[in-house]
């Protein structure tokens, strides 16, 4: 298997491992498959298999530059006890949905599912190319990719972590989680400015050619955590299929039978990954992108118009909180047919202009595979509440966007395909919106919003959320964007 970027030469390829390890390509663009591959298994195949064993199939096929032997270690280590369920990725039937439980892994988010994964893939890839540098995985995080790429780095040999979050635009357990993380190769910062800015800064520190020239002197080259890497990407197929595989199991559909995903969207990684399940033959009627009011995708699939000149809000579903979906160039470059120079003179029209239409074609074929909406933060608020009285289940915000986003979509298509709505995130991670949803009331300042909402829902909590009551750390170090590239030199002692 082949990789090459949306922006370049069809005959500038990479293998697997080197993708993996570059994380990003050097024109900009994102990895993807030269050739996309064919599935090795039978549809009726996902019944019979469990997580571990799909995973092996799909890593396998996106990375055939592992050997068998080093898959099965590194599917077994990223998807073994550090859950609190076997099953990876449980599917409950609630209230005439199905939810997809993502966040039973270390820091209670579907990213950990990618993020157990990609630091042994890359280790393991830097092994296999003989590679002397060390690695800096530079990481923009609206709070989730920061607390979970910490955790799966945490303390790997020949890596060094260094997280640039938005001053104020995560939670406060993302932020405990991301402060407390133990790990000697680990840094988090907030910077002044919002996701997107830290996304692009993070974008540019790649490609400044002299800057990385001055780290290789010093033995050191960059990845990426974010799901730009690709070795983010493909772990997060196996759950798409893994779920129809279980519907089929559990005899709420036969085998054939089409279904529906919903995914709460930022980056547009989660449902990139959908898709390309659906290339792989899953039978998807529509993936159902939904959004916060940082509405820009909702637009997008409606008009064909990409549009970031809009104001930015901060919600409270805050790891959608992003108005530059940088996965999409995937998407547009699959769906035009592989013409990177009109993918690159959007996406370069996109930063210097803010926005780009996409053709005919391309808008043809996005509106038949998608549909998408968004919901306002009162409406997140409503959603939660809605679903706790009609099944007591307790849903997370961005779980209640996606949720709310698929109720609209029922009434007004009468599309009554099976729904599977991908649920990214604890309702424990976001104790202040889930509380005062479920209450109507805010959380009193008295005591932190966590045990106020321990003490409503009197459930028997998981580890990963009992280690959040004891954290205390929460001493932030905050800089401007354009310290970024200087507190890299100066926590790897080059300055
Ligand atoms: C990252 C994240 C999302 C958005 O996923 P993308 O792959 O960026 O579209 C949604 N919900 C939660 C809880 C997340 O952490």
């Amino acid at each position: 298997m082949k990789y090459r970027s949306t922006r370049g030469n069809i005959n500038n390829t990479l293998n697997s491992t080197n993708a993996i390890i570059q994380g990003l390509a050097p024109d900009s663009g994102l990895y993807v498959p030269l050739k996309f591959p064919k599935a090795t298994w039978e549809l009726a195949d996902l019944a019979q298999l469990n997580y571990q064993e799909i995973a092996k199939l799909v890593f396998n096929l996106f990375f055939d530059d592992f050997s068998e032997e080093e898959i099965n270690q590194i599917v077994n280590s990223a998807y073994g006890k550090q859950w609190d369920t076997q099953d990876i990725a449980p599917l409950k039937e609630r209230d005439g949905n199905f939810y997809l439980e993502l966040f039973h892994g270390p820091t209670l988010a579907f990213k950990d599912i990618a993020l157990q994964a990609l630091p042994l893939l890359m280790t393991k890839a830097v092994q296999i190319e003989q590679i002397n540098h060390k690695i800096i995985i530079l990481t923009a995080t609206s709070g989730d990719t920061g607390s979970a790429s910490m955790a799966g780095f945490s303390n790997k040999n020949g890596t060094e972590v260094l997280v640039f979050y938005p001053e104020g635009g995560v939670s406060p357990v993302q932020l405990k989680q991301m402060l407390n993380q133990p790990g000697t190769n680990l840094r988090a910062f907030a910077i002044k400015g919002n996701f997107d800015d830290a996304q692009t800064e993070v974008k540019r520190i790649f490609n400044d050619q002299s800057f990385n020239q001055k780290l290789l002197d010093e033995n050191y080259q960059f990845s990426s955590a974010n799901s730009m890497n690709i070795g983010r990407l493909i772990p997060q197929i196996v759950y798409y299929l893994y779920s129809y595989g279980t519907l089929v199991k559990n005899k709420k559909i036969r085998l054939g039978n089409k279904v529906n995903f919903t995914v709460p969207t930022g980056n547009f990684g989660d449902i990139l990954a959908a898709y390309y399940a659906k290339k792989l033959g899953l039978p998807i009627n529509k993936l159902i992108c939904a959004s916060n009011e940082n509405n820009v995708l909702t637009d997008f699939f409606k008009t064909g118009k990409y549009d970031r000149q809009r104001q930015f809000h901060l919600t409270n579903a805050p790891a959608m909180d992003i108005l530059v979906s940088s996965n999409l160039e995937r998407l547009l470059f699959d769906l035009d047919d592989n013409n990177a120079q009109e993918i690159k003179q959007w996406m370069d029209q996109l930063n210097d202009q803010g926005f780009y239409q996409v053709n005919d074609q391309v808008f043809e074929k996005m509106n038949n595979l998608f549909a998408a909406g968004f919901a306002t933060q009162s409406e997140v608020k409503d959603e939660i509440r809605r679903v706790y009285e009609d099944d007591v289940y307790v849903i997370d915000p961005h779980t209640a966007v996606g949720s709310f986003v698929t109720k609209k979509y029922h009434e007004q298509t009468g599309d009554k395909t099976p729904t599977i709505i991908v649920s990214t995130a604890s309702p424990y991670k976001f104790p202040e919106t889930v509380f005062s949803a479920l209450t109507k009331k805010e959380v009193s300042p008295a005591s932190p919003a966590l045990n106020q909402l321990d003490s409503l829902l009197n459930e028997d909590l998981v580890p990963a959320i009992k280690k959040l009551f004891d954290e205390k750390n929460t001493k932030e170090t905050v800089i401007s964007i354009n310290e970024m590239q200087n507190i890299i030199l100066k926590n790897l002692a080059l300055d």
